[in-house]
């Protein structure tokens, strides 16, 4: 069995956004439960908690963004946009939201772990760097990536983002640069209306941003179809030294907000997609971390799906053969888009 690293932490229950709102301390429970329930929980790392240093989360968020942030705690609710709030404890969860990702980090690159999952809220990949927006404080996946080139010495990280909404943040965050590639297959359009075809990425960063933009109703075999055919050839020719994850399961079929038809099994296989990439290009180096999903089953049953292919309990088959998806067209319009910088 690979050796694979969680984080689960209170703070990440005791964040709050209020009553009747989707992004709720059941989802960290229900992944609780589900780690008790099949009996992972003694067959993963639980990692210590840490919390981000000031100087980590500014690596890309502006200074005024984490002051404004620190400047919630301790209080009532704090609201940050329509949909976006804070309670007392929602600075201390986000601190160690990131802080989630940097440990997962720090424990596969000393080789401690092989592979981890941590398990956190506030979500990350709508922050922006000046801006908290869709739920989300600080951009856990984008300050790993960040943390990665920055003061690891890792020359390429690659992100691949699967959650049902575009990472505006994420995307914004590396658009000009090389050294952090963004991938993203999204329903579009949608919230939070980024995420065109033609957002490549400026400058040295020209063809470093690969947009995904689809149609509702996509599910287990457009999502592969898409890993395999884009981003493969991408990550072949990409080479990077890290794989980061952002995991949300808002693409299941039955999430209450998005509107994609993504299965449990369908889970397992971009999961092992992804397992199989690192293991291949960037010497097995990969780190998962939560972004959405709100519907409780669904995100209980599709964690425990991406864990056990993460454990090596088992290693879905994703082959699927090259059978006509609903796909097919972006996936061509992507590929001429992107034939100026990737072969496919
Ligand atoms: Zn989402």
């Amino acid at each position: 069995m690979s050796r694979t690293g969680i984080v689960i932490d209170k703070l990440f229950v005791d964040h709050d956004n209020g009553m009747g709102h989707p992004e709720t301390s059941e989802r960290i429970l229900a992944i609780a439960e589900m780690l008790r329930h099949t009996g992972m929980r003694d067959e993963v790392t639980i990692l210590e908690p840490r919390d981000a240093t000031k100087e980590e989360i500014t690596l890309v968020h502006t200074p005024e963004h984490y002051d404004k942030m620190a400047s919630t705690r301790g209080r009532p609710r704090v609201f940050l946009d329509a949909d976006t709030t804070t309670s007392p404890a929602s600075f201390d969860a986000a601190v160690r939201a990131v802080g989630g990702m940097l440990s997962s980090i720090d424990a596969i690159l000393e080789g401690k772990l092989d592979r981890a999952f941590p398990f956190v809220r506030p979500p990350g990949h709508h922050a922006e760097s000046g801006k908290a927006m869709g739920f989300c404080l600080f951009n856990n996946v984008a300050v790993g990536g960040a943390y990665l080139t920055q003061l690891k010495g890792i020359e390429r990280v690659l992100i691949v983002d699967w959650d049902v909404h575009h990472g505006n943040g994420t995307q914004h965050m590396f658009y000009d640069r090389s050294d952090v590639l963004y991938f993203s297959a999204h329903q579009y359009p949608f919230y939070p209306g980024t995420g065109a075809l033609n957002e490549t990425g400026s400058g040295d960063g020209g063809g470093f941003n690969v947009n995904v933009p689809l149609s509702e109703g996509m599910g287990d075999a457009e999502y592969i179809k898409i890993f395999s055919e884009i981003l493969g050839p991408v990550i072949e020719q990409y080479k990077p030294g890290f794989i980061l994850v952002s995991a949300g399961f808002d693409t299941f079929f039955e999430d209450p907000l998005g509107g994609m038809r993504v299965t449990p099994e369908g889970f397992a296989r971009q999961a092992r997609f992804m397992l199989d990439a690192a293991d291949k290009h960037s010497d097995g180096k990969i780190a998962f971390i939560l972004e959405g999903g709100y519907n409780l089953d669904g995100l209980w049953i599709c964690t425990k799906e991406v864990l056990e292919e993460l454990l090596d309990k088992k290693r879905t088959d994703y082959d699927i053969g090259s059978q006509p998806t609903a796909a097919d067209d972006v996936i061509e319009k992507v590929k001429k888009e992107h034939s100026r910088f990737w072969e496919f």
